[in-house]
């Protein structure tokens, strides 16, 4: 009995944080003038896993595919409760749009067991929340979007209650299934003491051959590929080596990665400065706020 949950995470900028000090002249964010944080609802994707595997059993892997600093997200999530950790990074990953972003995850998650795959509804950076619903289309399971409850799950069906905007679905399906997990579906657990004593020295490849390199200048490049895998083999025996994956041991078709994979062409970035002259006052009174939910309404800003 149990259930083998992969959960997809991404790292992503703060974007609460957007400031004028942050935007280039182009309209683009400056990412590395951000803090770098888990994104706010693959910790509610979760969370749903970890109340899973508490309830029923079974094993939880998290799966990002992001640059080498990700190790964060992948270790918070060891301190929080996932059985497996796996970074994908790859150089060929870049410009990939949301459709050759969920093509490399589709490859990564076949080749791990899944009966339930549970994504954020949506990243605060690229905003899209389409990756979900296509990795489930490459996958070719069901999906059921927006998730805010479970209602049933057992071996063969599941049942999700989805918020619709104006209302409430509960959806049946078959398992494996996929999942896009809201806000509102739970409050993430916080990172177990216990756990980040045992992890806090967990690492992939890619951040273990950084520290040799800050060990010492001079190192010829194979010996440096030697200290690399004796420090890799050494964490492995003491279960702290992140699994870390690129594009050929996905074995992914580099002609659908990157911005070869991605037909997604950006036109125009437009800044939406607000200014005074966009601001209306709202007297606070039963009338004003009557007046101002009317406007609303028929400027089709609220249904
Ligand atoms: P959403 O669809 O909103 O995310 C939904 C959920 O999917 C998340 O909550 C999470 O569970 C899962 N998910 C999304 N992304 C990941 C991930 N990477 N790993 C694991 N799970 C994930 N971004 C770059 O970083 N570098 C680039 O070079 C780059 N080039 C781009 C070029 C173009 C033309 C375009 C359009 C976008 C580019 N992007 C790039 C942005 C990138 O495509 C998106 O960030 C990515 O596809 C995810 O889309 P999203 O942020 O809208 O995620």
């Amino acid at each position: 009995m149990g259930y083998n949950c992969v959960v997809l995470i991404k790292q992503v900028p703060d974007t609460k944080r957007i400031t004028g000090e942050v935007m280039n002249d182009d309209g683009t964010v400056r990412r590395s003038a951000l803090a770098a944080i888990f994104n706010p609802e693959d910790l509610n994707a979760l969370e749903l896993a970890l109340q899973i595997k508490d309830q029923f059993g079974g094993h939880i892997t998290v799966i990002t595919m992001g640059l080498p600093a990700a190790g964060v997200i992948l270790r918070d999530s060891l301190f929080r409760g996932v059985d497996d950790a796996i970074l994908i990074t790859d150089a060929r990953c870049a410009g990939s749009d949301t459709l050759a972003t969920s093509y490399i995850l589709s490859c990564a998650v076949r080749k791990t067991a899944y009966d339930i795959v549970l994504c954020g509804r949506q990243a605060i950076d690229g905003d899209t929340a389409q990756v979900g619903p296509q990795l489930a289309e490459k996958l070719g399971i069901p999906q059921i979007t927006y998730v805010e409850q479970l209602t049933e799950l057992n071996a063969k069906t599941i049942t999700a209650q989805r918020n619709i905007g104006n209302g409430w679905q509960q959806v049946r399906t078959t398992l494996p299934v996929l999942l896009t997990v809201t806000s509102e579906a739970n409050e993430p657990r916080f990172a177990a003491a216990r756990k980040m004593m045992k992890y806090k020295n967990a690492m992939t490849p890619i951040e273990a051959e950084r520290i040799v390199r800050g060990q010492g200048s001079g190192i010829s490049d194979a010996e440096i590929k030697k200290l690399v895998d004796k420090k890799c083999n050494e964490l492995e025996e003491r279960g702290l080596l992140i699994k870390q994956w690129d594009l050929d041991s996905i074995g992914a078709d580099l002609s659908w990665c990157g911005l070869s994979g991605s037909p997604t062409k950006v036109h125009r970035i437009q800044s939406v400065v607000l200014t005074d002259k966009e601001s209306k006052t709202i007297e606070p009174t039963t009338n004003g706020v009557s007046d101002m939910i009317h406007e609303l309404m028929e400027d089709k800003i609220i249904a």
